[in-house]
Formats: C-alpha cells, sequence, structure tokens
C-alpha cells in the first residue's frame, strides 16, 4: 500500500513580533512508517495555543525552543492507524504531542489514550485536556478559592479563563473576568454564570474591577500580564494569591516584556504571586480529569470549542489568539 500524503508545517525562522506566513514552510510528504515501540497517529484536531509562540524563540523555558527545520510542535487529538508499541492498536484514539501535521510517527512518550465513545475529541484538548488541566491545578492548587471570596480572571472567555471562573463559581467563589468586546462579556455572564465580566477594549478597567470586586481581589488568575495584572495588583485582599498562568498581551513584544509595577501590594497585603507550568501536574491529570468530566457531564460546566477547518490556515488561524478573533478553545480540524 502506499504511503498517505503527510500535509506539515516546519518552523524556518524564528519570528519577530506576531509571527508571519513566511516564518514556515508547508511540505506535503509521504507519511512515516512506525519502527519497532512506534506508533503512527493520523491527527484529527489539532491545538492552537498561546504558548506556541514562546516555543518558537531561542532561549531557555521550560521546555526546549523548537528547532529550525523542525514541524511546528502542538497538542492534538487523533486515530492510531499502525503501531508497533504493545500497549496501542490501530483505531486507539490518542492524545499527545503530535505537531502540525497530519500523520505522526511517536515513540508514544507522554501519549495517552482517549475514549472517543465518552466524550466527542475536541474535549480531549480543551476542557478535558491541557487547557482543563490548567484551570483546575492552576485555580484550585495554587488559588485556593473559598467559598464568597473574589476570584479574577483575564482571557475570561478562552480556553482557560472561561473554565477557571467556572470552577471559581462551583466551589462557592464570586468570579470576575475580563474579555474583549460586548460578545464575548455577555456569554461570559449570561452563558457561563460569571457574576460580572469587564470589556477591558471599551471600559475603565480600573473602575470595572473596583466596582465588582468591593472588598478586593482575594484570587487573580492571570492569563494576560502587563497593564492588567498591575490593575489588579492595586485591588488585591490580604493574603490573595496570584496565579502567573500567561501573559498573552507580552508573547508578541519587541522591546522588553514590561513587569509589574505595583508588586509592593504583594507586601503591604501579605499577598502571594506564584508561576505555574501545567505540565508539572502530569501525574495528576486524571484526577483533574475525573472532575472536569464529572461537572460536564451534570451540566455545572460548559466548554466552548472554536473549531477551523484546514491544516493549510495553520499561520493565519494561529493569529486568532493574540488578535482575539479566536471564541473558545481554538483549534484545526485536519480531516
Ligand atoms: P485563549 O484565552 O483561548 O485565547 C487567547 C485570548 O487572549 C484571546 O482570545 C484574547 O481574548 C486574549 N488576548 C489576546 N491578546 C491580549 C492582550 N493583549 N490583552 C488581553 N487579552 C488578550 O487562550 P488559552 O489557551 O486559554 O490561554 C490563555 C493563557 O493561558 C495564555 O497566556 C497561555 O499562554 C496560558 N496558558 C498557560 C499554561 C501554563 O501551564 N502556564 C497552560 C495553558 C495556557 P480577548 O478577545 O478577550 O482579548
Amino acid at each position: 500500500m502506499n504511503a498517505p500524503m503527510n500535509r506539515q508545517w516546519k518552523l524556518t525562522t524564528r519570528p519577530v513580533g506576531m509571527p508571519k506566513r513566511s516564518d514556515f514552510t508547508y511540505e506535503v510528504t509521504p507519511a512515516g512508517e512506525p519502527a519497532s515501540g512506534q506508533i503512527l497517529v493520523r491527527n484529527h484536531y489539532i491545538s492552537l495555543d498561546p504558548a506556541m509562540r514562546g516555543w518558537m524563540n531561542d532561549g531557555r523555558s521550560y521546555v526546549p525552543p523548537i528547532g529550525l527545520g523542525e514541524v511546528m510542535r502542538a497538542g492534538a487529538v487523533g486515530e492510531v492507524v499502525a503501531s508497533h508499541h504493545p500497549d496501542f492498536k490501530p483505531g486507539d484514539h490518542a492524545v499527545g504531542m503530535f505537531g502540525m501535521q497530519d500523520y505522526a510517527v511517536s515513540d508514544a512518550v507522554g501519549v495517552q489514550k482517549v475514549d472517543a465513545s465518552l466524550a466527542p475529541l475536541p474535549l480531549y484538548i480543551s476542557a478535558l485536556g491541557m487547557p482543563g488541566m490548567t484551570a483546575y491545578f492552576g485555580l484550585l492548587d495554587i488559588g485556593d478559592p473559598q467559598p464568597g471570596q473574589t476570584v479574577v480572571v483575564s482571557a475570561a472567555s478562552g480556553a482557560v479563563g472561561a473554565l477557571v471562573g467556572q470552577i471559581a463559581r462551583i466551589r462557592g467563589a464570586r468570579a470576575v473576568g475580563l474579555a474583549g468586546g460586548a460578545e464575548k462579556c455577555r456569554y461570559v455572564t449570561e452563558e457561563l454564570g460569571f457574576d460580572a465580566c469587564i470589556d477591558y477594549k471599551n471600559e475603565d478597567i480600573g473602575r470595572g474591577l473596583s466596582k465588582h470586586c468591593p472588598k478586593g481581589i482575594n484570587v487573580y488568575f492571570d492569563n494576560v500580564g502587563g497593564e492588567i495584572l498591575d490593575l489588579c495588583l492595586a485591588r488585591l485582599a490580604r493574603r490573595a494569591r496570584v496565579i502567573i498562568c500567561g501573559a498573552i498581551s507580552q508573547y508578541n513584544t519587541t522591546v522588553p516584556v514590561a513587569g509589574p509595577k505595583n508588586y509592593l501590594s504583594l507586601l503591604v497585603n501579605n499577598a502571594r504571586m506564584e508561576g505555574f507550568v501545567v505540565f508539572n501536574y502530569a501525574d495528576r491529570y486524571r484526577e483533574g480529569a475525573v472532575a472536569m468530566a464529572g461537572w460536564l457531564s451534570s451540566g455545572q460546566l460548559k466548554s466552548r470549542e472554536d473549531i477551523v477547518e484546514g491544516i493549510e490556515t495553520f499561520p493565519e488561524t494561529l493569529l486568532k489568539l493574540f488578535t482575539g478573533e479566536n471564541f473558545g478553545k481554538l483549534m484545526i480540524k485536519a480531516v
């Protein structure tokens, strides 16, 4: 049988500022063959994550940078189509770092089998996958929200933020979101049940935070950094927890990242600011996925996916994360 053709995106230049199509090359070559101990996976849904921007940069991080000429790193969910690995057989579905391509040959390290009969495949790279685990462990392990406390989350209509606010509500806390535009804010309050949402593109952010957090902010789950982080720091309650999950406002900057100016608020409020990397919780994903699946099936938790057709759209689709054009967990449908 002829090997199927594999469309793939490779990183060829390290982007400066916003990534451009010319930073990548698009190739169509025959899919590889799995060797002993390997599997061949057909990707169905490929995740687009803000972190991809950081992985393109040279420099020390929590994972090595993507090498020039390598397939663009990406999480995906797909179907095993050939296997020389004892734990996988053709027809199994699996999640792993399979890359921005149709087919991946994988040694199955870090690959998890998933049950396509229990949940639609996109959910395994959304609420039941990496973004879900980020919201669950970041909020509950570091933020530790208590009933009646106020949790603020930025990028509140997005993959992680939407889940953070809903989990806060499930735990009996108040949830205040920040999102760009009236439509996203309406979704966050009316459909997801947040107590309030500040349209940071059209409202006075500081005034909105003071209005909706009259007793101060007990937990700030930061997805964006920059000015919003500073405005939240200035409104912390005593013993507040600030979770540094991401700083998307800074990812494409060509000048040094803007650090927080109001950090002395941590001192005067006996507060804590802590960085978070979801991969450090890999050995507890099962616990998180069971909890998230329970809330999804009871209707306490909603997940929204923004699915774009076609692997060939990758460079432009990725930019939606940085312009705010995505609405929910962004992913590409490969087939
Ligand atoms: P997402 O929220 O689904 O999409 C990104 C959103 O960020 C956009 O829709 C946009 O929403 C908002 N945004 C973009 N530029 C902005 C700016 N300059 N200022 C304010 N908001 C801006 O993405 P996600 O996958 O859930 O990721 C959210 C954050 O979590 C990112 O910072 C990501 O790096 C981080 N993250 C961290 C970990 C970890 O382990 N630490 C894991 C997963 C994700 P609006 O339309 O509302 O502006």
